[in-house]
């Protein structure tokens, strides 16, 4: 067993870092009345979690628990070994949290909710490109020859949000097989112009869409 000691609860003020160790090295008790762990993870790091000493009571069902310290700098008071060792905790609670707010912040920034949000933000980006960026492989048939979109729907921070809300309330939902198209080929991307249509329509009507 080797470096395995025992924990006594807990403490009046937690010392941080290295500390920890060396702390549990003076303080604790050198012989065990306890059980002793069946695998010694003192010391090792599990994702964020560093074990840092073995609890005295085993879990309900007999598993060696672990006083563990994450590198958020949160403790993990009470974990079972084997959750340890199988990779089902990683950290404090902290890993969960920070992949639950990403994917938030991922779906809300461009008011994205789903299918429909996503496939409006294509939309949104290609046809912003292809209006404006001269780089675009078909600029030349947008923005060259004086298609733009409108004003309002290009503004930074809420241009994507007026262009969403205009087809999720005006055109309603994308029907199965259509795609945005403008009804008049020679305007713009702009309130008014624009309308659900299937591929056919707008190959015969003109040149293309998104
Ligand atoms: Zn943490």
């Amino acid at each position: 067993m080797g470096r395995v000691v025992w924990d006594q609860g807990p403490r009046r003020s937690a010392p941080s870092g290295g500390l920890d160790r060396q702390w549990d090295l003076l303080h604790l008790p050198s012989r065990s009345r306890y059980m002793p762990a069946l695998r010694d993870l003192m010391g090792q790091t599990f994702g964020r979690i560093t074990v840092v000493s073995l609890l005295p009571e085993r879990s309900k069902n007999g598993k060696t628990q672990w006083r563990c310290r994450c590198s958020c700098g949160e403790w993990a008071p009470c974990v079972i070994g084997t959750d340890l060792t199988t990779g089902n905790t990683r950290s404090c609670g902290c890993l969960q949290k920070e992949v639950a707010t990403r994917s938030l912040v991922k779906q809300t920034t461009h008011g994205l909710s789903g299918k429909s949000g996503n496939s409006h933000y294509t939309r949104w980006v290609g046809i912003k490109q292809r209006t404006t960026n001269p780089n675009a492989a078909n600029y030349h048939n947008y923005g060259g020859r004086g298609i733009f979109m409108h004003h309002t729907w290009i503004e930074a921070g809420k241009g994507f949000e007026r262009f969403k809300w205009y087809l999720d309330t005006v055109l309603g939902p994308c029907p199965e097989g259509m795609s945005l198209d403008r009804k008049d080929n020679d305007q713009g991307y702009e309130p008014g112009n624009l309308q659900w249509a299937t591929q056919s329509q707008q190959l015969g009507n003109r040149r293309t869409s998104l």
